[in-house]
Formats: C-alpha cells, sequence, structure tokens
C-alpha cells in the first residue's frame, strides 16, 4: 500500500512518522534522506545526483524519480509512506507513473497554528525527537538528554516563502487526491496521540 502524507510545514508529518514507527513497520521515502542515500550507495544515479548538489544546482525531477524507483524496488516493507512528496502537479504525474497512490493522508492545520508550532520548535540533534519551547524551556530532549536546537531555516521569512509555495503547488494536490476518492482529512490541530490514532485508523 502506497501512502501520500500532506500537509502544510508545521503540520507534524515528522511526529507522525515518528510515533508511527513504534506501531507499525513501513518504509519511508523522503525526498531528501532519499537522494543523501543513493548518493552515499555510490551508484551511477547517485554520482551524478552526487554532482549536482556540489554544484548547487537543483535535481530535476527524472532523477529524483530514478531514486524513488529504485527504493520502491528494494524496501522489503508492504506499506510505503512518502514524506512531503509530491509536492506539485508535476511530481504527482511522475508519482502516478511509476505506482499507485492508494491513500493520501491530509493533516489539515490552519496556517496561523502552523507558524507558531514552527517558530517554536526544536529538533534534537542526537535522535530526531521533536520538542518545542513549551515542553522544553531547558533545550535538553526529554528523550535522550541530548542538546535541542532551532532549526536554522525555521525564520518568519523562510516559513512565509515556503507557506506560499505550499498554497500555490502543493495545495491543489488536495483536489486532485480529494476527486480520485483517496484523501483522508485529518485535523492536525488535536494531540500527537490523537492525530496518531486518526493516521492510525486510515492505514488499517
Ligand atoms: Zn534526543
Amino acid at each position: 500500500m502506497n501512502i501520500v502524507l500532506l500537509g502544510i510545514q508545521g503540520s507534524g508529518k515528522g511526529t507522525v512518522v515518528n510515533n508511527l514507527k513504534k506501531h507499525m513497520d513501513f518504509a519511508l521515502v523522503s525526498v531528501g534522506s532519499l537522494l543523501r542515500e543513493e548518493v552515499a550507495s555510490g551508484s551511477p544515479l547517485g554520482r551524478q545526483i552526487k554532482e549536482k548538489m556540489e554544484n548547487g544546482e537543483l535535481v530535476e525531477l527524472p532523477y529524483v524519480m530514478s531514486a524513488v524507483k529504485n527504493k520502491l524496488k528494494t524496501c522489503a516493507s508492504d506499506i510505503v509512506i512518502f514524506d512531503g512528496f509530491p509536492r506539485s502537479d508535476e511530481q504527482a504525474d511522475a508519482l502516478d507513473e511509476i505506482c499507485k497512490v492508494d491513500k493520501v493522508i491530509y493533516l489539515n492545520l490552519k496556517k496561523e497554528i502552523a507558524i507558531d508550532r514552527i517558530l517554536n520548535r526544536l529538533n534534537c540533534t542526537k535522535c530526531g525527537h521533536i520538542s518545542d519551547r513549551k515542553t522544553s524551556p531547558d533545550m535538553i530532549c526529554p528523550k535522550c538528554g541530548a542538546k535541542l536546537v532551532v532549526r536554522s531555516d525555521d525564520t518568519v521569512e523562510t516559513v512565509n516563502k515556503r507557506f506560499e509555495q505550499y498554497y500555490s503547488e502543493t495545495y491543489p494536490l488536495i483536489e486532485r487526491y480529494k476527486s480520485r476518492g483517496v484523501l483522508y482529512e485529518i485535523d492536525a490541530s488535536k494531540t500527537p496521540d490523537e492525530v496518531l490514532a486518526d493516521v492510525m485508523k486510515v492505514i488499517k
């Protein structure tokens, strides 16, 4: 089963993925880490991607799709979750060509709440746990005790830019998948546990 996780930045996609890992086995396709894996593998495709990254060039869609295809071929799990991909109609078309999207989970969250969450968000440098300033005012990870940091790209300016891009490119995907009858909307303003329970209901 192929599942796309869709939602504005701050809607809790990362938290959902981290919490799901404790309950079920799945393969995660996140384009950023996928490209890094391909580069690390030293494959011919990885070498081409590496060159583009080192030159500061955009890694074009055909390269991304080849990496996605490789991942789908080699992953052992029956459930594949696409995190933050596709982000545009063009990417969604390309994904349709290589696999069937069975379900799309849309974490719906108001922009104002999302911005507030992003600007208060803290990431663990060691275990990847996501916390916030209210829960961890001491900047120490409650899971492993390592230092928590603010993501360097989480500023008001960059957040606004990413939101503009989201509304112009990604938001139309909601209609696309809704009309296909595969969209499951979840209220992402609920607690992480409640959101997780709703997500698991959709996957089961
Ligand atoms: Zn930690």
